[in-house]
């Protein structure tokens, strides 16, 4: 790709993987031949490998007795080695001109478009249990996107430069961050992986990348393609392992100079507060950004289009088996609509397909690990002894071979049960159905029940009722749809963020969160500098 092309880039195609195609061929030649190796996973610190004594599985979780790969874990010495190695690449990094910088992004999203497309979707596939089509439009598509579209944000940044006045001439310098930043990333998205560590990288900064164990399969091919497409050593450093001593260690730097995270609501505030424990010890103010958690709502208006809603609901709730922070997970529906709905979603629910990603039928997998299951085996456990709970259709677990939940619908008669509040993090969808006559009652229940603000979406086909709900709802959602799922933002489209307790609502994939990863200063040259210190009202 050349220099123009990169300042106004298309959003990569998503490949459809259909029988008979080139890419299903080449995706099930990859699965196969990551199926059959096991893999270890070092660290990789200032460019070097780096293999602990310490060790864990890296499991698919459709599969749980298939190890993958053994993870390298660090702990708070390897934190302190990659701080080294980032201070030490920092200088000449930060120096290189932006188009330098971008080269190796660019470089790396066409690898990404190219040679190694399959090889991280099927390792998306095998360790955190996406379909062909989830990984695709996660590890493929969006991963490329963020690359090719942060160089294009970063260059209308750079571009933003303040007006200058006769003899005197004024400029921007868009700095990297004095420091280090720390990247602290979720097991569901690979690109989110990708993109924490490689935006504040493009700004000039050298990173320290924490990524969650169970993705770090996924994750570390990424860290070998940057490699490939140029990355020197120590811009980015690779660290998985036990996240609160690794925490420990990086947040203890006086270099740290920001986080960027992406995970659960409480995790971000306990590393909110150990920064600010350490405030007055740090040399510059950290830069925090943190996406989080969400209870995402999906609200019917007594127009909604029944047909629509239920496919909506149900590839906004159960898609990657509600692992999406954007995911559906409590729906709002009319008394009158219930009924037909109900039936329908059910019936839909009843001919999904679940099981091993390698088998290309299936719609879903399993869950991420032994814990989500746990967690959200029990909070359906705990839905059936409640009598105020009905299942209507699914939630059957079973982690016999690997950790299956089946779609869950439930339906509460309090909107303010935990089912409606707590983000779950599985395949559950809450439905309050409330009476037709309520719709403005039923806005202020949506808004005012969840402390989250990610996602959200009104169904209606009355232009005034989406009104409504538009304005109504403006502070519950960062991304708000009408007549669409909640899910599936696409980089450059639908930038993507919360408030509330779901973030600091930076953005991610704008030019919003690069922006926190530059420091600017600001230049002015005087062409001509007066000689004499007085003023003309002070002549005689
Ligand atoms: P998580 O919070 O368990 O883990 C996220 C990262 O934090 C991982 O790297 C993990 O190892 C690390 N971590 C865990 N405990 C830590 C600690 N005590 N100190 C420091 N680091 C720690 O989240 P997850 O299960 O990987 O992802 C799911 C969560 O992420 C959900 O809450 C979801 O809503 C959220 N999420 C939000 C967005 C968004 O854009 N808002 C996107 C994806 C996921």
């Amino acid at each position: 790709m050349n220099g123009s092309q990169s300042k106004s880039p298309m959003n990569e195609s998503v490949l459809a993987y259909g029988p008979g195609s080139a890419e299903r061929a080449a995706l099930q030649a990859e699965l196969r031949r990551q199926q059959s190796a096991r893999l270890d996973i070092p660290l990789v610190i200032g460019g070097r490998s780096v293999t602990t004594a310490h060790t864990v599985p890296v499991v698919c979780p459709h599969a749980h007795h298939h190890v993958l790969a053994q993870a390298s874990q660090a702990d708070g010495g390897h934190a302190q080695q990659a701080i080294e190695a980032a201070r030490r690449a920092a200088p000449d990094w930060a120096e290189r001109s932006l188009e330098e910088r971008a080269a190796v992004f660019l470089k790396a999203a066409d690898l990404l478009a190219g040679p190694w497309r399959q090889r991280l979707n099927a390792a998306t596939m095998l360790g955190q249990a996406k379909t062909a089509q989830q990984a695709e439009i996660d590890s493929a598509c969006e991963l490329i996107d963020f690359l090719r579209f942060n160089v294009a944000f970063a260059h209308q940044i750079a571009g933003h430069q303040p007006q200058s006045s006769p003899g005197v001439a004024n400029s921007t310098d868009y700095r990297a961050l004095e420091g280090f930043v720390y990247a602290v990333t979720p097991f569901n998205f690979t690109a989110i992986g990708g993109n924490l560590a490689t935006a504040p990288a493009l700004m000039g900064n050298t990173v320290v990348w924490k990524p969650a164990t169970t993705a770090s399969l996924s994750n570390y091919l990424f860290m070998q393609l940057l490699e490939e497409a140029g990355l020197p050593p120590g811009v980015i450093n690779f660290v998985p392992g036990e996240p609160v001593a690794v925490s420990e260690a990086v947040l203890g730097s006086e270099h740290l100079a920001g986080v960027h995270f992406t995970g659960s609501t409480a995790v971000f505030d306990g590393l909110w507060q150990q920064v600010a424990a350490r405030l007055p010890g740090y040399r510059a103010y950290p830069r925090l950004v943190g996406e989080t958690g969400g209870k995402d709502f999906v609200l019917a208006h007594v127009s909604a289009d029944v047909e629509a809603l239920a496919v909506a609901l149900l590839r906004g709730a159960y898609e990657y088996q509600g692992q999406k922070c954007s995911a559906a997970s409590r729906a709002y529906v009319p008394r009158s609509l219930w009924p037909a709905l109900r039936t329908r979603l059910a019936d839909l629910m009843d001919t999904i397909r679940m099981g091993d990603v390698c088998d290309f039928g299936n719609f879903m997998s399993a869950v991420i690990d032994a814990r989500a299951y746990a967690r959200v085996a029990g909070a359906l456990g705990r839905a059936r002894d409640d009598g105020a709970v009905r299942i209507v259709a699914g939630g059957q677990a079973d982690d016999a071979t690997g950790f299956y939940i089946r779609p869950a619908l439930v339906e509460v008669e309090d909107p303010r049960h935990a089912l409606m509040t707590t983000e779950l993090f599985g395949p559950v969808l809450t439905v309050y159905v409330y009476d037709d006559a309520r719709w403005n009652e039923t806005l202020a229940l949506v808004d005012g029940t969840s402390g989250y603000g990610l996602t959200g979406a009104v169904f209606a086909r009355d232009r005034a009722a989406i009104g409504q709900a538009r304005r109504a709802l403006r502070q519950a959602a960062g991304n708000f749809y009408i007549n669409d799922k909640p899910t599936g933002a696409v980089v450059g489209q639908q930038p993507f963020g919360g408030a509330r307790r779901s973030g600091t609502n930076d953005k991610a994939g704008s030019a919003w969160n690069l922006l926190r990863w530059t420091s600017p200063r600001t230049i002015k040259e005087t062409h001509v500098p007066p000689t004499q210190y007085a003023y003309p009202h002070m002549a005689e």
